[in-house]
Parts: C-alpha cells; structure tokens; sequence
C-alpha cells in the first residue's frame, strides 16, 4: 500500500498526510478549496485577512501536545492569551488559521481545486474522478476526511466495492452551521478581544482578529459568529441580509455603534459537530477504504488530528496482510473498526 490518495486537506487531511509521508508513503492530497486547511480558514480580502472559521485550537490530549513544539518552531502556531479560559491555553496559527496546513502537507502531492465527485474500485486499484473526468493515477488506498453528508454523497456514488456501512455511518453524524461576519473597522472598538455570548440569541461568538498574534494590528479586524440555531434558522438567507442582521446584533451587545468600512458574510453549513459517530476513524482494510474527521469524535480541532492519527494508525498496521490484489464489491466484506 504505497500510492495512497487523501480526500480533504483540513486538519484530518493533513494529518494523515503527515503520519503516512513519514512513514515512506507516497500520499496524494485533493481538496476542492483554493488552498489546503478546510475549516482552519482565513479569508484574504485585498490587505485585509480575516479567520473566518475556526478560531482557535485548544490542545487536551498528548498525541497534539507534542506536536506543538515543533510547530511553534516551525513559526506557524502561537499562543493566543487573550482566548485563554481559566489557565487553559489556546493556540493559533500564524500569521492565520490556514498556515499549519501547508506545513502539514510537506512531502505530499497536493491538488486544490479539485472536487472529488466520484471513486471507484478495480483490478488496478482506486480511481477518482472530478465532474470533467477521471484523474490519470490509480490508488492502492483511499482516505476520505470531507464532513460526513459530503462524504456520504460521494460514497454513494462509489463503484466497486460496497460501501453501505460507510454511507450508514455518515448518516449518523450531525452538524450545526454558522453564519460568520468579517467586519474590517476605522476605529478601535471598545471591547475584550473575545467576546462569548449567552445560548439562543443571535450571536455565539466575537474576536478581535486584528488582536491575533502576528496579525496586522494597525487594522481593527474582528470576525463575529451567530449562535448555531440562529445560523440554522436564517441558513437560506442570503448574504447581505445576514451582514445587516449580525452588525446590528453586534452594535446592540457592544452598546456602542459598529461603522465597518467592509463588511463580508460566510455560510458554513457544516461548521461544528452536534452528533459524532463516537468511535475514531472508519477502516475497511479489504476495500482500503477508510474515512477520519473531526466528526468522528468532536467538534474540534483535535478530534480531527485524534481521528486522523487512528486511521493512519489502522493503515499503517494493515499494511502486512496486503499483498494480494483487491477485490470487486460482490466478494468484499466490510468491517467498520
Ligand atoms: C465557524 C467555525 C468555528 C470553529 N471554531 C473552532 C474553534 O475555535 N476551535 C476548534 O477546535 N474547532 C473549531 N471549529 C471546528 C474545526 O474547524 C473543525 O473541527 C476542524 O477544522 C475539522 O477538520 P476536518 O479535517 O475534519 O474537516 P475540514 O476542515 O472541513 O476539511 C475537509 C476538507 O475537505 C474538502 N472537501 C470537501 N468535499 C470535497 C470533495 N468532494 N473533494 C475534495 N475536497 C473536498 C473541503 O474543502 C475541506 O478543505 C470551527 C469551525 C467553524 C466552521
């Protein structure tokens, strides 16, 4: 199992990518987006730049504490005090939320924009194909790590290998969106750097993003998140409205008036985690085909890299039992670990 393709270049994406570079795979990463880090996102708009996805990660078990040094090294992950909540530290990337990928990713191929819509199993091992057509390489494994009712929909359009179990375990995992607000400001406002805000009103969250480390301090950037009902409730709305509504919501929980001199709304309709499937990672070592997210375990950061490391843990010690040719669907069993 050497040639391993990863769909999704998110945290779980670039984590697998990682553990199986470094372990002399040849991995090749596809993402749809324009650049790797998924939901670890920060939206460049002309000087402007904005994290407009997740916002921070906080760090609880060993498996991530340890790779902090090394990041923090690499100059791509600082503390962020502000965030902090009662000694528990947050962490983010510099100089924003998506640099940690690309570091990740050292050693991998990888290929953004490019929207994985079908893949397949044959005597030559996994295909996968964008609308426009099949992609030339073949593929001795398979790792999906693109939210479940994406990945759900790619599954069932799968040929060659009977992924039932795959879709079924999709279907299990719930997601809450969030719509975001970008505000960029003329003046300083007069608040904390971040802002939690009560269940079931408009707003979840608000953050200084200019206030970030190694941002750019000179711009009053902050970056406002509705509460996730409110989110589910407005979710077809379209995106000037969503603007108007959370800068007016913003106003009234500041008490003071809020002038963006730009403003941007963002729809993320799988944005946290609700309902995990509530076991690490998804490997079917006779089809090669496994799946990892953070929507296996959690709604952070971490339960991503968590479920990542476990899958790659599951391919890396298949390895052994793999030297004969794959099968076609009708004499496949799958076993979900
Ligand atoms: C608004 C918001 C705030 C958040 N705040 C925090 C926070 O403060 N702390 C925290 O720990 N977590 C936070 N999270 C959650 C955190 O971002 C996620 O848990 C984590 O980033 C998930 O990583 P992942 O790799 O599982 O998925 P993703 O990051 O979603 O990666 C999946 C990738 O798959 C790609 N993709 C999808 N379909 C296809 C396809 N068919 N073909 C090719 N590529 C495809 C996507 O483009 C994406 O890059 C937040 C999320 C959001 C949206």
């Amino acid at each position: 199992m050497h040639n391993i393709a990863v769909i999704g270049a998110g945290m779980a994406g670039c984590t697998l990518a990682r553990r199986l570079v470094d372990a002399g795979r040849r991995v090749h990463v596809f993402d749809k987006g324009r650049a790797a880090g998924g939901r670890m996102a920060t939206r460049v708009a002309g000087r402007l730049r904005f994290d407009h996805g997740a916002q921070f990660m906080s760090v609880r078990g060993d498996a991530m504490r340890a790779r902090l040094p090394e990041w923090q090294r690499a100059g791509v992950l600082a503390r962020w005090p502000q965030a902090a909540v009662d000694g528990d530290e947050r962490w983010v990337a510099v100089p924003g939320m998506n640099a940690l990928a690309p570091r990740m990713l050292w050693g991998a191929e990888f290929s953004a924009q490019t929207l994985i819509d079908a893949l397949g199993a044959d005597r030559f091992g996994w295909w996968l194909a964008e609308e426009s057509g099949m992609l030339p390489d073949c593929f001795d494994a398979v790792l999906v790590t693109v939210p479940a009712p994406q990945a759900a929909a790619l599954f069932a359009r799968s040929t060659g290998a009977d992924l039932h179990s795959f879709v079924e375990a999709m279907q299990r995992i719930r997601y809450a969106p969030c719509w975001t607000l970008m505000l960029a400001l003329s003046e300083r406002l007069d608040a904390a750097d971040c802002l939690r805000f009560p269940a079931g009103g408009v707003l979840n969250w608000a953050a200084r993003d200019s206030g970030k480390p190694q941002r750019d301090g000179s711009r009053e950037c902050w970056v406002v998140h509705a509460d996730p009902q409110w989110s589910q409730q407005h979710l077809e709305c379209e995106p000037e409205q969503i603007e108007a509504l959370l800068t007016a919501a913003f106003a009234e929980a500041l008490g003071q008036a809020v002038e963006p001199v730009q403003r941007c709304a963002h729809r993320w309709r799988y944005a946290r985690v609700l309902e995990p499937l509530g076991q690490p990672c998804l490997w079917d070592a006779d089809a090669r085909l496994g799946y990892a997210s953070d929507g296996c375990l959690g709604e952070r950061i971490e339960d991503a890299f968590d479920s990542a490391n476990a899958l790659a843990d599951r391919v890396l010690a298949a390895e052994a039992g793999l030297a004969r040719p794959m099968h076609l669907a009708a004499e496949q069993h799958v076993h979900l670990r």
